[in-house]
């Protein structure tokens, strides 16, 4: 029931075959640390910053920019936060922002893409992100990145700004860098990126992997991301951060349905971000494999 799976938040951590599962909680605002099982995460594993861009039109200064970014930082104390920078484009148009007029929105200047292309936009999150990175243990990730180049570009005008925020003495650091592995050709030559962690997209990464764009309800039954060809990619990442290191996470719609989890730790994950309604689920389910139960 509800009520038991809830009261499993308050036991100790998931564990299967002798490892810790991390489960860290997914938000698109500030206002969904409110939920009142989002406490028992493991930290944030996603931190959406689109909705800065869609409220009120305009793009956000820096001070409104700080102050959401240093919320969740203090919400969350010593626990990671994970802020992915403006994933905007393809299924997240922002006017103002976003191209009009792309043949292929989904194939164009969408993500880290489009903030490389307008520095200007991008200068006033790294700035934001780079002052609250001296609050506590913040995490940046870059979405939708293709190449090892796009990566060093962000780190640069990253550490570029840091760089000028200390010249103007303004406390600010370089925090960790990661990537979003969500375009199939991250994933395949995921040993060419430099990333301090990974986490994988599984909602961008089987919609490029299927062929099927993930809001055409018609492609619903082929839309599968238990498909082995995702799995496969799954897989191979989560295997890459055995071998060479950097944490391995999965962010996507999929780490919050039960049915998923499964194929997912038998990937070699062991940490997941959920939504946070979906967290005492989550937990119960692992603890029921790791028990050798069935699934509920
Ligand atoms: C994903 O693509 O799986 C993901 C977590 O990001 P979004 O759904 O915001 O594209
Ligand atoms: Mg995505």
């Amino acid at each position: 029931s509800r009520a038991s799976a809830r009261a499993i938040l308050r036991r100790p951590t998931a564990f299967w075959r002798g490892e810790r599962i991390k489960l860290l909680i997914n938000i698109q605002r500030v206002e969904d640390l409110d939920h009142a099982d989002a406490q028992y995460a493991d930290g944030i594993g996603l931190m959406r910053t689109e909705f800065l861009l869609s409220e009120r039109g305009g793009l956000p200064d820096e001070e409104t920019q700080f102050r959401a970014y240093d919320a969740v930082m203090r919400w969350a104390g010593p626990r990671p936060v994970t802020i992915r920078t403006f994933d905007a484009g393809g299924d997240k148009p922002v006017a103002g922002f976003t191209i009009e007029g792309e043949a292929n929105p989904f194939l164009g200047l969408r993500g880290l893409r489009l903030c490389l292309a307008r520095p200007e936009i991008f200068a006033v999150q790294l700035r934001a992100l780079a002052r609250a990175a001296v609050r506590g243990n913040l995490k940046v990730m870059f979405p939708m990145v293709t190449s090892a180049d796009e990566l060093e570009a962000g780190r640069k005008l990253f550490a570029d700004i840091v760089q000028r925020l200390r010249a103007e003495g303004i406390a600010a650091m370089l925090p960790e860098l990661g990537i979003m592995v969500e375009v199939p050709a991250a994933a395949l030559a995921i040993a060419t990126f430099k990333a301090a962690f990974f986490s994988i997209g599984s909602n961008d990464l089987a919609q490029y992997v299927l062929a099927c764009d993930r809001s055409n309800g018609a492609l619903a039954p082929l839309m599968d991301p238990l498909h082995p060809a995702v799995l496969e990619l799954i897989a191979r990442t989560a295997e890459h951060g055995r071998r060479a290191g950097p944490s391995v996470s999965l962010c996507g719609d999929m780490a919050s349905d039960p049915r998923c989890v499964p194929a997912l730790l038998n990937c070699g994950l062991r940490e997941l971000s959920v939504n946070a309604a979906a967290l005492a689920q989550i937990k119960q389910t692992i603890d029921r494999l790791s028990s050798g139960g069935a699934l509920g």
